[in-house]
Parts: C-alpha cells; structure tokens; sequence
C-alpha cells in the first residue's frame, strides 16, 4: 500500500473513532434530557389539569423512539395549555388581592385605634407588591389574622365606651354585657323608661348658663342627675337594648285588648311569652300572634254588637206583641162594657115589662125581685171581668216597664263603651296627649263657646328646636323619651282650661281660652324656660333641649286655620330669629 493510501485510511480510522466518541456523548445527553424532561414534568404536575395532561403524555413520548415526531405534536398543546394555566393563576391571584383588600378595609371601618390603623393601611400598601410573589399569600394570610386579632381585642377594651360595636361586628348578638363606663342608675323604680338601666349617670350640680340648644353642653348634668331626664347610651341600640322596651309596649297593647272569652287563653300564652322576655326572632312570631288576637278583638266587637241589635230588635217586636195584646184587651174591654150596657139595658126594659104586665102586688114583687137579682148578677160578673182584665195590663205593663228599663241600661253601657272607643282614638299613645283628631274636636268646641260667648282665645304653636339632632346624636329612642318628658313638662304647667295636643313629629299646638295675648305670652314663656331648664343628659354632659314657639289670638270672623296659620308663620320667625324664643303673630 502507497504511503498515500495508508494516510488515508487511518484518517478514516479515525474519524470513525471520532464518530463513535460523539455518537456516544450525544446518546448519554440525550439521556439526561429525558431524564430531566420527566423530572421536570413530574414536578410541574397538579397546578392545572390541562398541562397535567400534556406532562403525562410528554413521559410516554420520551420512553418511545419516535420522540421527534411525538414531541412535534405534544408541543404546541403544551404551550396553549401552559398560557391558560397561567391566565387563570393570575385571575385567582386578583380575586385573593381583592378578597384581602376587603377583609383589611372592613377592620379600618371599625375604626381601630391610631397605631392600629396605621399598622391595617401599611398592610393594604403591601399587598398588592407581596400578593404577586410567589408563597407569599399564606403569609398575607397570617398577617391579616394578627391585624385582626389587633383590631378586635382593641374594640374590645373600648366597648365599655363604645357599647354597640362588637355586636354590630358580629350582627345580632346584643347580648354584649355593657361594661364599667356608665354606673348603674342610682334609682331604678323612678325611671319611666326601660332603657335606664343602660343609660343612666350620675353628674356634678346643674349649670344655669345658657348653652346652645340640642348640644351637649360642657358644663357636667347635675350631680344627683335625675334618671328621668337621661338620655340613652346607644345611638344605635342593639335589640337588647329595646327589647324590655318592646315587651313593655306589647304588654300594655295586649292588657288594653279586650280579649274574647274563647281568646282568653291565647292571650294568657302571650303574655307569658312576653313576661318571659323575647329574643329578636321570637319577636316576629309574638307579633303574629298578637296581630290574630287584634283581628279576633275587632270581630268579636263587631259581632258584640250585631248581636245587641239582634236582640234589641227581639225585644222590640216581644214589646210591640206586648203591646197589641194590651190594644186587644182594651178593644175587649170596650166590647164588654158595650155587652154590659146591653145586657142592662135589656135587664130595665124587661123590669118595664114586666111592671106593666103585673097584675098584683105580689106578682110584681116576685117579677121585681127576680129582675133585680138577674141585674145584680149581671153587674158583679162585669165587675169581676173588668178586675181580672185590669189586673193582667196592669201585670203586663210591669213586664213591660222593667223591659224599658234593661233595654236603656244595654244601650247606656254600650254608648259609654263607644265613647271609650272613642276617646281612645283621639288621644297619641307616645305623649298621652291629645292627637290631631282630638285637637280638630277640641278646637271646634272652643271655637263655638268663643263665639258664643266672646272673650279671648288664643292659639298657639310649638316646635322643639333642632329636634333631628337629637335622633342623629342619641338615638330615637332617646328622641322619643325626649318627646314624652316635653309633652308633660308643657302639660303640667297649663291650667284645666288650657288644651294640649301633638299636633305631629316634635309639634305642639296649645289652645288657651279667657286669656289676654300679654297673659298667654307670659305663659308661653314659663313654658320656654321650663323646657330649657329640664336637666337631659347624656354620658355625664348636661343636654339643654329647647323649643320655640308662635302665639296669636283669634280675631272676629276668622277661621281656624287663618288663626294657625298666623301662629305658624310666628313660630316660623320664631325660628329664624334663633330659635329657643316666642314670637307673636
Ligand atoms: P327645627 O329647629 O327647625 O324645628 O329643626 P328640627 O330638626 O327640629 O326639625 P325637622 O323638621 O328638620 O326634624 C324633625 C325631626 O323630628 C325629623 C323626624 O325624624 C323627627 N321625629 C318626628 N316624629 C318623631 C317621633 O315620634 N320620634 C322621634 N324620635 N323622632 C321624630
Ligand atoms: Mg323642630
Ligand atoms: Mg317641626
């Protein structure tokens, strides 16, 4: 062999070594590609079911040898599958982003103390930057949960100043005990109103200066603050806090029903249940029940007295069968006075007869005798018929007289029933003063006698001032406490004469009769002032409550309303002036 053909074939020697070392690199890398490629594929495995899929079918390609042609297909199926996984992790990664701003601001709502609303805002900075990481929602998650406990157990250490909020939290469980903040009411039995108990401060003596009305004043209530004027704690209470109240007006709407016999023991099972205190569920359920007894009541008085008429009806017909029979008796009677006369009558003419057909002494004294014996029995039978016939009217009209009588006392006892009925509706359950339809009939009344009789009439209207506040501020519980103390503070400061009515909302109307306009602006003002003067409080702070006022008089031949309207735009002045004052008109 030339030299030439010896280089030649040990240059193919060893390319073909060559050949062979790099086959074998290249089999034992693509070893380790599959190796990795179904590592890799096992751990990507259970973030979504799509690229599961792919994943297991990649591990079947890579045991086979046509891996070329089945990667070809698997891959483009892999990619789509990967995009969408990682859509829907970033659409869950949002809704967890949301759900974590939500929860952070609803505990800054509660209005956590300064450190701790600091410590909620730096959280809601975070999350959005943290969220997007990796691990780090269990983390958020964790923080949350400390920032919650942070918020919560602050809330409450306030709740004794904040009564109302942990229940609020927590919706529904007013059972809340109201911690140490407001001491217990020195006197409960004073108090005329349930929620007292709650509610109730003692403060230093009360203060004489001026303050703006409707507005806690800075001056302390009066030290031994008299229960009757506090205002409730809770500007929103929980049903805990008016249940008592509720129970109580229930209780008094269920003793003014009277309750039809066969309704007495539902009424009786009612106010068990009410005596028994009621939760807010139970509530809706007695107020069913109390409604069906309502309709019961209204029935059965309609019933009542369909069934009086019915009866009045038989005892007028039983009163006109007796009379006729009294009318046929005397018709009777008549027709045997008439029999009588006839009868005597015959009886004196057959004497005639008999006197002139005598032919003898004797015979006309036997004739005679005879005639008058028939006479005699004629007359004492009548006399006994007329005396049995007296006897039986007079009996019947006895019968007749105590029927009237028991009839007048029915009819009496329902008028005073109606007029009961009556009153009642005319007077406002909250005030117990007189309502609108009471005013309309007092001032008619007035009105006629005023001009029957002249004199004076004045008229006027009051209106407590900045009364919106006070719900605002205090409740409407406390509003309507507010209400009923005013109502009988204006009260009890008129005389007898004097008329008082809830003209509507926190309106008063006052008719005051024989009065001069100077005597009923004086009292007007006496009413002013002790209005200002009622020691309300609330937490400890003397509320001053004030009302303004319009008063007019009335004139000849005016109307009612022209009168009020004046008195209105008076108060209406009344108000713009500054309120707290009365303005004639
Ligand atoms: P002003 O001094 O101008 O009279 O102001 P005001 O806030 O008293 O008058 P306004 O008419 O704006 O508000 C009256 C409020 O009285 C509104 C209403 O909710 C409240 N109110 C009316 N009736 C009742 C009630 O029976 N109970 C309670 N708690 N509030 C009532
Ligand atoms: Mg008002
Ligand atoms: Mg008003």
């Amino acid at each position: 062999m030339s030299d030439d053909a010896q280089r030649w074939k040990s240059k193919y020697l060893e390319s073909l070594e060559q050949q062979e070392r790099l086959e074998g690199r290249w089999n034992e890398r693509l070893d380790l590609l599959r190796r990795s490629l179904v590592r890799s594929s096992l751990a990507a495995e259970g973030s979504d079911k799509a690229v599961d899929q792919c994943m297991q079918e990649l591990r079947d390609i890579l045991r086979r040898d046509d891996i070329d042609e089945g990667l070809g297909k698997l891959l483009p199926r892999l990619e789509k599958a990967v995009l969408n996984s990682e859509q829907r992790r970033q659409e869950r990664s949002e809704q967890s982003l949301g759900g974590l701003l939500q929860l952070t601001e609803q505990l800054l709502n509660l209005d956590p103390p300064q450190d701790v609303r600091k410590a909620l805002k730096h959280f809601i900075r975070d999350i959005e930057e943290r969220a997007g990481q990796p691990g780090q929602l269990s983390a958020l998650l964790t923080d949350l949960g400390r920032l919650q406990q942070q918020t919560l157990s602050s809330l409450a250490s306030h709740e004794a100043v904040r009564p109302g909020l942990l229940q609020r939290l927590f919706g529904g469980q007013a059972n809340a005990p109201q911690t140490s903040a407001a001491p217990a009411p020195s006197s409960q039995a004073e108090s005329d109103s349930p929620l007292d108990e709650q509610q109730l401060t003692s403060s230093p003596p009360p203060s004489t200066a001026p303050t703006t009305p409707t507005q806690a004043s800075n001056s302390p209530a009066p030290s031994a603050a008299d229960p009757d004027y506090a205002l409730p704690e809770l500007p929103e209470p929980g049903y805990s806090a008016v249940a008592e109240h509720i129970n109580a007006s229930l209780l008094g709407l269920l003793d003014e029903l009277e309750l039809p016999t066969h309704h007495l023991p539902q009424g009786e099972a009612l106010r068990q249940r009410l005596q028994g205190g009621l939760n807010w569920y139970e509530l809706v359920v007695v107020l069913d029940d109390l409604a069906v007894l309502i309709l019961a009541v209204t029935d059965s008085g309609q019933r009542e007295f369909a069934s009086y008429l019915k009866q009045l009806n038989e005892r007028l017909a039983s009163f006109i069968g007796t009379l006729s029979e009294a009318h046929e008796g005397y018709s009777e009677s008549i027709e045997s006075a008439r029999s009588f006369n006839q009868e005597l009558r015959e009886q004196v003419s057959g004497l005639q007869a008999s006197v002139q057909t005598a032919v003898d002494l004797d015979s006309l004294k036997q004739a005679l005798e005879a005639r008058l014996d028939g006479l005699l029995d004629t007359v004492s039978e009548h006399q006994k018929l007329r005396d049995g016939r007296e006897e039986e009217v007079s009996q019947r009209l006895q019968a007749l007289t105590l029927k009237v009588a028991e009839m007048e006392q029915e009819a009496q006892s329902f008028r005073d029933h109606l007029e009961e009925q009556r009153q009642k509706a005319l007077i406002d359950p909250l005030t117990g003063l007189a309502n609108r339809a009471g005013w309309s009939e007092r001032l008619e009344l007035e009105v006629a006698r005023w001009k029957r009789y002249g004199g004076e009439l004045l008229l006027a209207v009051l209106d407590i001032d900045h009364f919106k506040r006070i719900n605002d501020d205090y409740g409407h519980l406390a509003g309507d406490k507010v209400l009923k103390i005013i109502a009988g503070e204006l009260n009890k400061r008129l005389r007898k004469t004097d008329f008082i009515a809830r003209f509507g909302g926190e309106e008063f109307v006052l008719l005051i009769p024989s009065t001069p306009l100077d005597g009923g602006l004086q009292l007007l003002q006496t009413l002013r002032e002790g209005i200002e003067q009622c020691p309300f409080h609330f937490r400890n702070q003397r509320v001053t409550i004030t009302i303004s006022a319009g008063l007019t008089a009335f004139a000849p031949e005016e109307s009612p309303d022209q009168v009020f309207e004046r008195a209105d735009q008076a108060l209406y002045r009344a108000k713009n002036g500054g309120r707290n004052r009365v303005e004639l008109g």
